[in-house]
C-alpha cells in the first residue's frame, strides 16, 4: 500500500505478527521514501449470517452485544477474560461454519449456552433462566437435569441455591422465581 504520510509507492515489513488471537496479522510498516512508520491489520473478509429475531425481523450479528451477554452472565465469576475472548471466538467459528446466510436468534442463544456450560455452571445457569426466561418451570428442571447428568466438575455447596432439586434428598422444590412452594 501507498505510504499515508507522503503517499510514496513502496513500504516494507519491519514487523510481522499474529494478533486478535490469531484473527488478525499486524504488520509494521516503513516508508522507503519518508522513512515514516504506520501499522497495518490485514483480516480475512468473513461474512455473518444475518440473525432473524423471533418477531421474524432480521438484524446484522452483532459480536459486541453478544460478548456484553457472555461478560453479564459471567459477572463476578472465576472466568478470565482470555477465556472469554476464546469462547466469543468459538462461537463465531460455529456460526461461519453453518454456512448459512440467516440463523434464527435462538441458534445463537444456543451457541453461547454451550459456551457458558463448558466455562461456568452458574453462569450458564444465569444465562439461561434470563435467555428463555423460563416461564415454565419443568423447562427450568430440564436444564437442571442434563446440570447434574453432564457436571463439568463436582457442584459445591456454595452453589447449592442456584440449583434447585440439585440435592436429590431434598424434599422441598423451589420455583425459578425462587419462592419455596
Ligand atoms: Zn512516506
Amino acid at each position: 500500500m501507498h505510504c499515508p504520510f507522503c503517499g510514496h509507492e513502496e513500504t516494507k515489513v519491519t514487523d510481522s505478527r499474529l494478533a486478535g488471537e490469531g484473527r488478525q496479522i499486524r504488520r509494521r510498516r516503513e516508508c522507503l521514501k519518508c522513512a515514516e512508520r504506520f501499522t497495518t491489520f490485514e483480516t480475512a473478509e468473513l461474512v455473518m449470517p444475518m440473525v432473524v429475531k423471533s418477531d421474524r425481523s432480521r438484524e446484522h450479528f452483532d459480536e459486541a452485544k453478544m460478548r456484553h451477554g457472555i461478560v453479564k452472565a459471567l459477572e463476578k465469576r472465576p472466568v478470565s477474560q482470555e477465556a472469554i475472548e476464546a469462547a466469543v471466538s468459538h462461537i463465531c467459528h460455529k456460526l461461519l461454519n453453518l454456512g448459512e446466510r440467516e440463523v434464527p436468534s435462538r441458534s445463537i442463544g444456543e451457541f453461547v449456552m454451550e459456551e457458558l456450560h463448558h466455562l461456568d455452571e452458574v453462569a450458564y445457569v444465569r444465562f439461561a433462566s434470563v435467555y428463555r426466561s423460563f416461564q415454565d418451570v419443568e423447562a427450568f428442571r430440564d436444564e437442571i437435569e442434563k446440570l447434574r447428568r453432564h457436571p463439568r466438575r463436582r457442584v459445591d455447596s456454595s452453589q447449592l441455591p442456584l440449583l434447585p432439586g440439585a440435592d436429590s434428598g431434598a424434599d422441598t422444590t423451589t420455583d425459578a422465581d425462587g419462592k419455596k412452594r
